[in-house]
């Protein structure tokens, strides 16, 4: 298991409505695994939508905010950081800036899960795939992506291309689309994560593919690892097979957030020991 050393941003929590386990259960895993440090990013509360299978309610945040704060006053192995994962919907920026201006996050983590209010990702939403031209649907997301890098809410970009978790693919290369989206994101200084959560579904790749990193690397954007856990067991999930892809590609750190500044840690220092 080579997670020794290293991070994991993506991990939820029971607040949202469809995580299991404990925040000491996610800990315990981490623990054993060896991570350095993780990071909670539950859902932000959905403001364009109310659904308490999504994510917690707004009256909630206070609680997770405190929550993880307490957890991570008492817990020094992993570092545990308090981040949170924010939908980005561009009619509702200036309002989450002011919301998450109030807490002291480490980072905030951006996800591309609606395209004009149709909630892609959501299992109960495939009939959307339907009869859908899937070129011009993923020029779509990856300008929405970039729309979501631009916009100076969010540190991190989570799982970067989402948009084939189903495993719709369009045929022919995207390139030029990868290419256009990932200019905007070296412009705006975002970092991109690498995500295993993709290997447990049907697109059965780590997110992003080998290609769009690579052009990640070619633009030095910085990169971190998450697991996108929703149960303690997937922490740091398949971590082995993030690092290889990153080696393969060129990259030698990743990045560690705290209060919204970051650092580095070496990824082969952490990935090569052993446990
Ligand atoms: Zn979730
Ligand atoms: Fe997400
Ligand atoms: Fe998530
Ligand atoms: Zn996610």
């Amino acid at each position: 298991m080579r997670a020794r050393g290293l991070v994991d941003y993506h991990l939820h929590t029971r607040r949202c409505g469809h995580a299991a386990g404990e925040l000491e259960d996610y800990v315990r895993r981490a623990r054993r695994l060896g991570l350095s440090e993780i990071g909670f990013s539950d859902h932000f509360p959905l403001l364009h939508i109310q659904d308490p299978s999504l994510s917690m309610a707004l009256d909630e945040l206070p609680d997770y905010v405190r929550e993880v704060k307490d957890l991570a006053a008492r817990v020094s192995r992993p570092r545990i950081r308090l981040g949170i994962e924010v939908d980005y919907v561009a009619e509702r920026i200036r309002e989450l800036t002011e919301i998450l201006d109030d807490y002291p996050f480490d980072y905030v983590t951006g996800s591309v899960h609606f395209l004009e209010g149709w909630g892609f990702d959501d299992p109960r939403n495939l009939d959307g795939y339907r009869g859908r031209d899937l070129f011009s649907l993923w020029e779509l997301y990856f300008q929405v992506l970039g729309d979501a890098a631009e916009c100076g809410l969010f540190d991190l970009l989570a799982h970067p291309d989402l948009i084939k978790k189903f495993g719709f693919r369009p045929r022919g290369s995207m390139r030029r689309i990868y290419e256009e989206c990932l200019d905007r994101v070296a412009a705006a200084d975002v970092v991109v994560e690498v995500s295993t959560a993709g290997l447990r579904k049907p697109a059965g790749e780590i997110y992003p593919g080998e290609e769009f990193l690579r052009l990640c690397r070619e633009r030095d954007i910085p990169v971190t690892l998450g697991s996108d856990a929703h149960d303690p067991r997937e922490v740091g999930q398949d971590f082995h097979l993030a690092v290889e892809v990153l080696e393969r590609v060129g990259y030698r750190e990743i990045v560690s957030f705290e209060r919204r500044q970051r650092s580095f840690l070496p990824l082969r220092n952490a990935g090569a020991k052993r446990d």
